[in-house]
């Protein structure tokens, strides 16, 4: 499979879930969302996101 390809997909997922900083939880969400600040923490409301890319379960 060409590397690239591969590339594209795993992005395509790990850029779309994100992680809480202050309560852990997990958002999905667009990436583009999140960096303008329109995506908060469901529980907490925090702002605070971190993408979820170092992590290989979905
Ligand atoms: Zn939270």
């Amino acid at each position: 499979m060409p590397k690239t390809r591969v590339e594209a997909v795993t992005n395509r997922i790990y850029t779309r879930v994100f992680v809480c900083m202050k309560c852990n939880a997990k958002i999905r969400a667009d990436a583009r969302k999140v960096k303008i600040g329109k995506v908060k923490c469901r529980k907490c409301y925090s702002k605070q996101l971190r993408p979820k890319s170092k992590e290989r379960k979905i």
